[in-house]
């Protein structure tokens, strides 16, 4: 709260108080905000240039930032080196200029788009989206000649990552899965953040878009057309479900049923992991890319981010990662 509640602020508390709560709210949250616009660096769609790492330095800052992860891996005792024997692609870097990571596998409309670390001081979901790129790259039988694609973005958030103790937010201090935007964003994102007590790591961004990883993610949603988003996150400990069906019963289009079938065979690939109906935020990939853009998107929660337990979530989420990959959902291009 220091942060935010500034001296001047604390003036202008005394007749928010005496007009009632509202106006309370409002001078909280409108003077950091009127500071915030003026000193915001947004990222415009428009004018990348300056977040483009030049093709012919591409590999030089992917492989860099790969010995520095494996490095930063080694903290937490996972000793195989994150990057290996997958080939990363990298247009795009950061405020803190590390790479905004990707890869692909395979050819196909059965597309599925798969995030870690979106919130890096998760830790679990970056080791494991990492290793599930490696697995594809061992085992192209999951997805070669079967129409499938696979597209992995294993550190969304690599700056947050790579602090000396790794935040949820990124460099900007915004939560990255708050700064989408969503139909709700202007009307809510603001409200929302301060229902948290205007704490900084929920923060959505004085704008939507405003942040170059956000940027990114809409690009690869954009680029690739996923039929299907799976999103790693911890410690909330269960499967959560936006897309078409979410919330509704029988009767369901078939589409729908489809998209509940695949969430369910998935959460039973996963050892009867559990779904749950989690609500969505103004800003959140579920909201955008589930409930607006009816792609099914998965949030896998896992259970802590304890970097020891790696290897146990790897054996038991791992089947059911192969099967939202290889779950035949079909999209239908005229709901985007
Ligand atoms: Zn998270």
């Amino acid at each position: 709260m220091n942060r935010i509640l500034g001296k001047t602020q604390i003036f202008l508390l005394i007749p928010a108080l005496w007009f009632g709560t509202e106006s309370f709210a409002l001078i909280l949250s409108s003077l950091p905000l009127e500071r915030g616009y003026a000193k915001i660096k947004a990222v415009s769609e428009f004018d990348l240039s300056s977040y483009t790492i030049p093709p012919d330095q591409q590999k030089s800052v992917i492989e860099k930032f790969c010995s520095e992860m494996a490095k930063e891996f080694k903290r937490y005792s996972w000793h195989q080196a994150p990057c290996e024997g997958v080939e990363w692609h990298a247009q795009l870097k950061t405020n803190g200029n590390h790479p905004l990571l990707y890869t692909t596998f395979g050819e196909g409309v059965n597309t599925t788009l798969v995030l870690g670390g979106v919130h890096p001081d998760e830790l679990t979901p970056i080791h494991l989206a990492f290793r599930f790129a490696r697995h594809l790259q061992a085992n192209p039988s999951i997805y070669k000649d079967k129409g499938i694609r696979v597209v992995v973005a294993p550190v969304v958030n690599p700056d947050g990552f790579l602090r000396k103790r790794p935040t949820r937010t990124n460099t900007s201090d915004v939560d990255l899965n708050r700064n989408f935007l969503t139909f709700d964003w202007y009307r809510d994102a603001l409200k929302s953040w301060s229902k948290k007590l205007y704490v900084t790591r929920f923060f959505p961004g004085y704008f939507p878009n405003s942040e170059i990883e956000t940027v990114f993610q809409n690009i690869l949603l954009e680029t690739y057309q996923p039929a299907k988003n799976l999103s790693i996150h911890a410690p909330l400990g269960f499967y959560d479900y936006d897309g078409p069906g979410d919330k509704l019963t029988k009767p369901l289009t078939p589409l729908e049923e489809d998209a509940k079938l695949l969430v369910q065979r998935v959460s039973e690939k996963s050892r009867n992991y559990r779904i749950v109906d989690y609500s969505f935020y103004p800003g959140s990939l579920g909201n955008l890319a589930g409930k607006q853009r009816r792609i099914p998107t998965l949030t896998l929660e896992l259970e802590t981010t304890d970097p020891k337990l790696v290897d146990v979530y790897w054996k038991k989420f791992l089947p059911g990662f192969n099967q939202s990959v290889q779950f035949p959902y079909k999209w239908e291009p005229s709901l985007r």
